[in-house]
């Protein structure tokens, strides 16, 4: 890698927004696109408002953001230590949710999927989630 960060802080909803920009600022090193920006500060978003509402099931935890530049690459990883994914190729689908009642789309996991150019998401129950993400 060329350049690295790490960054933790609460499950608040406040955080959505401040994640989203923290890997826009980092990301702006590589000269990107708006198109690009935005299209990583909405995957970005994405994850971590997943971190909230599934893996702490909106209770205060931390989350931890990784950026790292490698090469013209934007490798971005969103990690709780949350109750984790039961099954994840069920959970990527479009349209899959465990919370439909709250208004939930089940579209995070492919917008992440549609604005970057890879998507990997480890899982373990009960233990946690990372999600990371090239652009
Ligand atoms: P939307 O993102 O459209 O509001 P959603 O969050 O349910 O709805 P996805 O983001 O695609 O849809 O996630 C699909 C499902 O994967 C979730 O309903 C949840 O069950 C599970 N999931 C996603 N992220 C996590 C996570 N960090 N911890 C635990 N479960 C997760
Ligand atoms: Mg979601």
């Amino acid at each position: 890698y060329s350049n690295k960060m790490e960054l933790k802080f609460l499950s608040k909803s406040q955080n959505e927004s401040f994640a989203r920009t923290v890997v826009a600022a980092f990301a702006a090193q590589l000269d990107p696109t708006i198109e690009e920006i935005a299209d990583i500060k909405t995957a970005v978003s994405e994850a971590v408002t997943n971190c909230i509402i599934h893996g702490y099931e909106n209770k205060i935890d931390y989350i931890i953001l990784k950026a790292e530049i490698e090469g013209n690459k934007l490798i971005v990883e969103v990690i709780d230590n949350g109750v984790g994914i039961e099954d994840i190729e069920k959970a990527m689908e479009p349209l899959y949710t465990t919370k439909p009642d709250e208004d939930r789309s089940g579209m995070g996991f492919t917008v992440m999927q549609t604005f970057m150019d890879e998507l990997e998401v480890e899982s373990e129950k009960g233990k946690g989630t990372r999600v990371k993400m090239v652009k």
